[in-house]
């Protein structure tokens, strides 16, 4: 059957690149196959390949549930068991790609539905997947396109807007404020996270009536160079960033990283900021804003696109600002991310004494692959923001311009 679909115009030019990639994503994850899938493997006869995937595919005896009724063997290293060693896939070379589980055949794709629509887009946590979507310099554009698909797919998440009060208006708002290249895109969340502020004050039943004219109102403070101004005037406080990183250094030290694409990434900033037990934090300050404006500031006003595509795509693949429990909650995910990530960058072009776009992918890839996906890491850093009061709007300006 033929469906409607909303995806980012980047991903018509998406396909894998195999054993080029850099990071297959086969690599350190865990494979959940679901239940068609296994019984599928079950029946296969073709000698060789039966054998291997049946010492390789086990059930998932930890909640299953159809989705995760198998799982694949990783080796030693994390890699796929299924994989040559010249990195192709063994199931999809000798069966065929309608025999890949539901996790391989879609991945880096996220499907979603909105009010039976469907919609598309990558993760960056492909690097395929993420050159196409963060270099692009003029930015990231919605098309709409239709597409032959299963009559049951099975999507990642399902909104009904009509639960979900505004949330088109809402989508639309954030992703054209991000795309406002009139102001600094640190500028720009600011008066996104404003915005929800402002909003969440507000019962959702006035709504109706309201949310336009503030909407507009908040458009406009992009044109306001006095206004920004004084926004800017603040004064910054770097103590959370440190704090941020000390976190990243115990969740290192735990063993909680195991892409060395992404350790290489935090190694060069906790080194080049002397993030360790003996440095006084003052000292790591000091270095941070070094870099920031020796390297990473002319960097970025020439890229920072970058951050803006991620930021677009994370907004629209999430389904933001319905991705946490409240509307401001979800403009903090967002906004620590990108916090997060920018401190990485800081302290890895203090490391390469600069910055160029292939250390940003290489950030950006194993980051979204290690962090984003890690619900328990992200728990924390939602804790940490919450005790050290940080989940207000003065708390996230400051975090924002540092
Ligand atoms: S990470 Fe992306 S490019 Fe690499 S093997 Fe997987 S789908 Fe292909």
């Amino acid at each position: 059957m033929y469906r409607e679909i909303l995806i980012p115009e980047y991903l018509t030019k998406f396909s894998c690149i195999g054993a080029s990639c850099e990071d297959t994503c086969c690599a350190g994850w865990k494979v959940a196959v679901d239940k068609t899938t296994f019984q599928k493997y079950r029946n296969i006869s073709k000698p060789g390949i039966k054998e291997e995937l049946k010492k390789y595919i086990t059930r998932e005896r930890s909640n299953p549930s159809d989705f995760s009724y198998g799982k694949i063997k990783m080796t030693e290293n994390n890699v796929c068991t299924m994989l040559t060693e010249d990195g192709w896939c063994k199931i999809q070379a000798e069966l065929g790609e309608e025999f890949l589980c539901h996790t391989c055949s879609v991945y880096p794709r996220i499907v979603k539905e909105v009010d039976n629509r469907l919609e598309k887009s990558l993760t960056p946590s492909c690097p395929e997947a993420a050159r196409l979507m963060l270099l692009n310099e003029t930015g990231i554009n919605f098309i709409i396109d239709e597409e032959q698909t299963k009559k049951n797919i099975l999507v990642d998440a399902k909104l009904d807007s009509k639960e979900k009060p505004h949330f088109w208006e809402l989508r639309m708002f954030t992703i054209e404020m991000l795309q406002n290249r009139k102001q600094s895109l640190d500028v720009r969340l600011i008066v996104i996270g404003m915005f929800f502020q402002k909003i969440s004050e507000i019962p959702i039943k006035d709504w109706a009536i309201q949310l336009e004219p503030i909407m507009t109102r908040y458009k406009n403070i992009l044109n306001d160079d006095e206004q920004i101004q004084l926004l800017l005037n603040l004064p910054e406080n770097l103590s959370f960033q440190m704090n941020m990183a000390k976190e990243l250094l115990s969740y290192r030290l735990m063993g909680g990283i195991s892409s060395q694409r992404y350790l290489d990434c935090v190694n060069d900033m906790i080194n080049s900021l002397q993030l360790n037990d003996e440095t006084d934090i003052n000292d790591s300050i000091l270095l941070y804003k070094r870099f920031y404006a020796e390297y990473y500031a002319p960097f970025m006003r020439e890229h920072e696109y970058i951050l803006e595509n991620y930021a677009v795509n994370y907004v629209f693949k999430n389904l933001f600002p319905f991705d946490q429990p409240n509307l401001f909650e979800s403009f903090v995910m967002l906004s620590v991310n990108i916090s997060i990530i920018k401190l990485h960058l800081i302290g890895m072009a203090g490391h390469h004494k600069g910055l160029t776009t292939e250390l940003v992918i290489k950030l950006i890839q194993s980051y979204a692959k290690t962090i984003e996906h890690d619900l328990a890491y992200l728990q924390n850093v939602r804790e940490m923001l919450n005790e050290s009061g940080y989940s207000t709007m003065a708390h996230m300006i400051v975090l924002l311009k540092s």
